[in-house]
């Protein structure tokens, strides 16, 4: 992962909307909860290539969390992505994805368009929109046996099969707390929505 190129474009984000805390990103390479912490996830567009056979793949599936807070007037982005691995090799070892330029830029205008609504109180219809860039056509379902979100049981499941629209960003709060308000996410899970059903694409 390329993190000094999250963490370039995310200092950007936040210099551009005028923000005048301090705000840091950290990429965290193992999945871990921060209990309290504003949640909020994209799916973004990534690609994959397997080190033991070479097969590469790409998805619309890639699960990024941001966990958030602010205290003190400090602002701190936990950052993991979830990984996926192989499935001709199945091997426990899982690959990490691959993101075009644009697509870092797009998921941090996201996530700082979260910021800016949960601590700024800046209005929604205020904020730049935006959606993750793509190509390729989609072949097969999200392969969940081989996705790392997936084996820890945070990747979002719906049923919109055929939406090709399913990949763009929207804020689904309403949708979210009705599906997770009884299971582990209770506390501020932000949710973007995104179908599981034909995301991957065979390059
Ligand atoms: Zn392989
Ligand atoms: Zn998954």
């Amino acid at each position: 992962m390329e993190e000094d190129a999250w963490k370039d474009a995310f200092q950007n984000e936040i210099i551009i909307r005028n923000i005048s805390h301090f705000w840091s990103l950290d990429i965290e390479e193992s999945f871990q909860k921060h209990p309290s912490w504003l949640q909020y996830t994209v799916y973004s567009f990534a690609r994959f290539c397997c080190q033991l056979c070479g097969r590469r793949w790409a998805s619309a599936k890639v699960h990024i969390l941001f966990q958030i807070r602010l205290m003190r007037k400090t602002g701190q982005v936990m950052m993991h992505v979830f990984k996926q691995r192989c499935k001709l090799c199945n091997a426990a070892y899982y690959e990490q994805p691959e993101f075009i330029p644009e697509n870092i830029e797009i998921a941090l205008t996201m996530l700082v368009n979260r910021i800016c609504e949960k601590f700024y109180n800046i209005p929604k219809e205020n904020l730049p929109s935006r959606s993750f860039i793509r190509d390729g056509r989609q072949e097969g379902p999200h392969d969940s046996s081989n996705c790392e979100g997936c084996a820890h049981g945070v990747c979002h499941q719906n049923s919109n099969q055929g939406n090709v629209q399913y990949y763009r960003p929207r804020v689904t709060g309403t949708e979210w707390d009705r599906r997770y308000q009884n299971n582990r996410y209770t506390d501020q899970y932000d949710q973007d929505s995104g179908s599981c059903c034909n995301c991957c694409v065979i390059l």
